[in-house]
């Protein structure tokens, strides 16, 4: 017998209509028994909070880590599911999977339909989270989604409302789930784990903001007059943006700031190919480029790296090894082919 814990902590499929529009109300054991189980898996249920997702904070999200840790400790716990609301599901894999140091799988999964709803995604995605977390080890933090295993570094939401909802558009997902198999093709890169954030440390404010045609420094500098210690700027192409940008960069810099780019376009990386305001300034302003990570989990990445117990000078280099993970797949490849679990 595979022993699963089920982790539940709201969104969609977890959410029922409340008279004006949908929420989540329902705990673990509704959500469970709403899913046939896969053979051989028995479950335990830790109902931790009950959230729609675009109400995630750091301090849930480090409730939950904490959690997955307290429960890895027992020796007989072979895996865990964690149901989560789609809107955030990437934020929170991500930071579990830079502080996730055991062989045994931690896998997220959610709906884009409501409990209940005929012919909705949850049973569905929670019976393959079950089956994926009882059949794989050494793969960190995983997401199971409309049959499709993705690892929690580059996976983004893509779709507002189609149940195929995530994917790395740099890269193909690791695997596939279906007719009761696990068919992993590829194993996720993934940097050393790092420590568990010590508790009782102030939550650091790290924000992020976007360049367009016509902004100006205002929204950047704002946010480093707020407190930020740590800003995401979304910028365009590559990594470009401004002039007036690159010296607010610089100047944040100067004061503590921890500062990355990252991108509004969907896929591929970013590089250091202009000046005038672009990668090649914001870098030698002293910004880390995001890799092929988008603002979501760069944020995450620049939070990671100012909860881990090193010190302000060595934080750049830690940003860069989180953000940085050789040995994706090639944007477009797609694993195919054989059954590795059933
Ligand atoms: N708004 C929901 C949430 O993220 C969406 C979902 O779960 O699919 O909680």
């Amino acid at each position: 017998m595979a022993r699963i814990t089920l982790i539940s902590t709201g969104g969609t499929i977890a959410s029922r209509w409340q008279g004006t529009g949908y929420a989540a109300d329902a705990g673990g054991d509704t959500v469970l028994a709403s899913a046939a189980l896969p053979e051989g898996v028995e479950v335990t249920v830790v109902d931790l909070f009950n959230v729609n997702s675009s109400r995630m904070t750091t301090e849930l999200q480090l409730t939950l880590l904490r959690t997955v840790r307290e429960v890895l400790a027992d020796p007989a716990v072979d895996g865990i599911v964690v149901t989560h609301g789609t809107d955030t599901l990437e934020e929170s894999a991500f930071l579990l999977d830079l502080h996730h140091d055991d062989p045994r799988p931690v896998v997220f999964t959610g709906a884009q339909k409501p409990l209940g709803q005929a012919e909705g995604d949850g049973p569905g995605n929670m019976y393959d989270a079950l089956q994926l977390a009882a059949n794989v080890r050494d793969l960190g933090v995983l997401i199971a989604f409309d049959g499709k295993v993705h690892a929690a570094r580059g996976t983004v939401k893509t779709q507002t409302l189609a149940a195929d909802a995530f994917a790395d558009p740099s890269a193909g997902p690791l695997g596939r789930l279906g007719f009761g198999r696990v068919d992993i093709r590829h194993k996720p890169s993934r940097p050393a784990p790092l420590p568990e954030p010590q508790a009782g440390e102030a939550i650091p404010r790290v924000d992020i903001v976007m360049h367009h045609s016509d902004a100006d420094a205002t929204l950047f500098e704002a946010a480093v007059a707020a407190g930020a210690r740590g800003i995401v700027l979304v910028a365009t192409g590559a990594g470009n943006a401004t002039p007036e940008l690159v010296d607010a960069v610089s100047s944040a810099v100067r004061r503590g700031v921890l500062v990355a780019v990252s991108t509004r376009v969907s896929a591929g990386p970013l590089a250091e190919i202009y000046t005038g305001g672009g990668a090649v300034d914001l870098v030698a302003a002293g910004a880390v480029l995001s890799g092929t990570l988008r603002a979501g989990q760069t944020r995450i990445a620049v939070l990671a790296a100012l909860l881990a117990d090193v010190s302000p000078a060595a934080r750049p280099d830690l940003l860069g090894r989180l953000i940085d993970a050789p040995g994706a797949l090639p944007a477009g490849e797609e694993p195919t082919g054989e059954q590795t679990a059933a």
